[in-house]
């Protein structure tokens, strides 16, 4: 534009400027330098300000650019802090892994993670990350006054960032003394539940880092995710304490071993080891809890898991799994041969003498065991395979160890079945009773039968109560099946009365009826129709019935007497059968139990305490019957003993109500001769 006006524009100028034409000459010649100089100048001036331009635009990019660089690095450090609150369960490993992942990422010289205790008001150095070397000192806790004035306490405090140029700042310097050069540090909360738990601090080597103010916001996210992850992680503790703790003993409960047993199992089958799954029973714990009580019930359970706490290798588990029930799960075993070599290890820290609430007692376990990967293909499996084991034990015993044979989940199955049918059995169509009469030999006449329960089930057919009275007791069935068998033994002693015939009826009494607070009420009533006859109602008890529950069962025992029922102990011979209960217990008969009368004659141990039995009997008034006699030499060896009543196959097998009426009515030497 300059140019164009130039030409079109000079001449005429230069026309009205000259007076001559002399003077127009002159004006011709400048004219071109002065163009050439007033050209130059204008494109300077364009050149100047376009290259300012310029530059500011270059500056500004490159701060863009740093920026970017910045938020990106955050990013990256807020995408791998949460990688490592999503992968590390503990809290040290969580913020150890957090501060190499802020390092790592974001290429500061030193971060480092301190946690707060409100209460104490103490600081302490978790975690530290960064080059070697550069943060010195202990890491020992630093006690937090009022007077401390730090970019830490103001993230503490406040919950807010702020930072500090160099490493100036004096409670920084207390917790970190870091080495020189380090540029600026900033202290980042890290907040969680309502609490600021800590401080995520980071030095950097560039000053202006904390300037940067989305930066900021982003490395104070990473402080936030941390804080909730510590919080998350608190709870998870406390969840696990009461999901995988058992708080009367302290060591696991089932869920843990349930937890444990599945990681033992795919490890071994990776590594091609095996694993054992051990579930102990604590012998008689019910009679220890019900005479020692429940406090001390609980001292024995922590006394059997500290016990078996040192059976244990590193990385095994042990926990209960309720009541007096324990597991422990070996893992790592070479093979299944050697899981009987820690059995054995756990079986000889018992019987252990202990003392107890000021009661001495023998601590003894039994153990059922299942092992991977004969046994049993997955955790849950493994497990109730080994309380199978365990629970396939016959009652009673002691110090018992049974491994898993495939039996018993056939057994098992049969249990369920049978369980499943006496539920729902009809009492009057599918039961009846059976009579073994018992004989008095002196007199050689019937003087009692027992009644005895059958059951025939119309889908499992005939069941000896050898196998329905323990299930019929478990499932709590036994209640009303007892009352039933006490209401028609009466009715038939009634009957046999009736019939000219006084035959005392014995019938068999289990524990749950007489724990019953009603029973001896209801066998009064039963027996005020018939206080005209003259037979009498004998009950069979146990000594184990007499232990379980001595108080209620003496007590009724003794108002039973006072209604004219008979009390005898039943099985004599088979349990602890201390000589003192029959001094003790209110009793007015016993009966010798049919293993001992079978070994009366080949064992004279056996003959001698029975003789002596029979003796201390006669002196305390004790009314004997010897059960389970078969042959004639058995008769002729308990009839050389004493006065005994006698019941066995010899007189008679378990019959019905009219072929005792027929055996009663024979002459005495026909019944003897029997
Ligand atoms: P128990 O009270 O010891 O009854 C005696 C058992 O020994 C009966 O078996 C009887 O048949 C058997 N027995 C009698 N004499 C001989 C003999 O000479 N040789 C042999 N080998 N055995 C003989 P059963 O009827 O199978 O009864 C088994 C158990 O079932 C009884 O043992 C008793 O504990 C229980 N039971 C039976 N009926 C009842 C009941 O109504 N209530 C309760 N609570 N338990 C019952
Ligand atoms: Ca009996
Ligand atoms: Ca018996």
């Amino acid at each position: 534009m300059f140019g164009a006006a130039w030409i079109l524009f000079s001449d005429y100028v230069a026309e009205r400027l000259a007076s001559s034409d002399e003077a127009l000459r002159v004006i011709q010649t400048y004219k071109g330098l002065a163009y050439v100089a007033l050209t130059g100048a204008l494109l300077y001036a364009v050149v100047l300000v376009l290259t300012r331009a310029l530059a500011r635009t270059h500056d500004r990019l490159r701060d863009h650019s740093a920026h970017l660089t910045r938020i990106n690095r955050a990013h990256a450090i807020l995408r791998s802090v949460t990688d490592v609150l999503l992968r590390d369960p503990d809290d040290t490993l969580l913020l150890e892994s957090a501060a190499r992942a802020v390092v790592d990422q974001g290429g500061f010289p030193l971060v480092w993670i301190a946690l707060y205790d409100h209460d104490q008001r103490r600081l302490t150095r978790v975690a530290t990350a960064g080059a070697e070397g550069l943060a010195r000192g202990s890491g020992a806790p630093v006690h937090l006054t009022t007077a401390d004035r730090s970019i830490i306490t103001h993230a503490l405090y406040r919950g807010q960032m702020q930072h500090a140029l160099g490493d100036r700042d004096p409670l920084v310097a207390r917790l970190a003394p870091a080495g020189r050069g380090l540029a600026a540090v900033g202290a980042f909360p890290l907040r969680g539940g309502g609490d600021t738990r800590g401080v995520l601090v980071i030095h950097s080597a560039e000053a202006e880092l904390f300037t940067d103010e989305e930066e900021v916001l982003l490395l104070s996210r990473v402080a936030d995710t941390l804080g909730l992850g510590l919080d998350f992680s608190h709870n998870r503790q406390t969840l696990d304490r009461l999901n995988y703790h058992d708080p009367i003993t302290g060591v696991g409960n089932r869920n843990l071993v349930e937890n444990r047993l599945a990681a033992a199992l795919n490890h071994a089958a990776q590594r091609d080891t095996a694993v054992a799954m051990l579930v102990l029973d604590i012998d008689d714990f019910r009679a220890i809890n019900d005479s020692a009580g429940r406090e001390a019930g609980d001292a024995v359970l922590r006394l059997v898991s500290r016990i078996l706490d040192g059976v244990m290798r590193p990385g095994d588990t042990i926990a209960r799994l309720g009541n007096d029930e324990f597991g422990l799960v070996f893992h790592e075993l070479p093979d299944a041969n050697h899981a009987s070599r820690l059995v054995g290890r756990v079986a000889d820290r018992f019987p252990e003498r202990a003392e107890v609430g000021g009661h001495e007692l023998d601590l003894s376990v039994s153990i059922g065991v299942a092992v991977y990967p004969d046994d049993a293909q997955d955790a849950a499996e493994l497990l109730s395979r080994a309380e199978l084991a365990l629970h396939s034990q016959p009652p009673g015993q002691r110090s018992a160890i049974t491994y898993y044979a495939p039996e018993f989940d056939r057994r098992a199955s049969e249990q369920r079945a049978l369980e499943s049918a006496l539920r729902k059995a009809d009492l009057d169509r599918e039961f009846r009773l059976a009579w073994q009469p018992v004989v008095d030999p002196t007199a050689g006449r019937v003087c009692a039968a027992e009644a005895l329960a059958r059951w025939h089930s119309p889908e499992l057919g005939e069941i000896g109560p050898a196998r329905f009275i323990p299930l019929a007791e478990q499932s709590g069935r036994i209640r009303a099946l007892g009352q039933w068998v006490l209401e028609h033994a009466c009715r038939q002693a009634h009957a046999w009365n009736q019939a000219g015939h006084r035959i005392d009826i014995a019938v068999n009494i289990a524990l749950d009826q007489l724990q019953d607070a009603d029973f001896v009420d209801t066998v009064q009533q039963l027996l005020a129709p018939y206080a005209d006859d003259e037979w009498t109602l004998l009950l069979e008890l146990t000594e184990s019935q007499f232990m379980a529950d001595p108080k209620p069962v003496n007590d009724a025992c003794r108002r039973l007497r006072a209604l004219g029922c008979r009390i005898h102990l039943d099985d004599f011979g088979t349990g602890y059968s201390a000589l003192n209960y029959l001094v003790h217990l209110p009793l007015d008969g016993l009966k010798l139990d049919r293993t001992f009368v079978q070994q009366i004659e080949s064992d004279r141990g056996v003959h001698a305490i029975t003789e002596a039995v029979v003796a201390l009997a006669e002196k305390l008034g004790l009314e004997v019957t010897a059960e389970g006699i078969e042959t004639e030499q058995q008769l002729v060896i308990v009839r050389q003993l004493g006065a005994c009543n006698i019941q066995g196959f010899l007189f008679g097998r378990p019959m019905g109500a009219d072929a005792v009426l027929g055996l009663a009515a024979q002459a005495p030497e026909r019944v003897l001769a029997n």
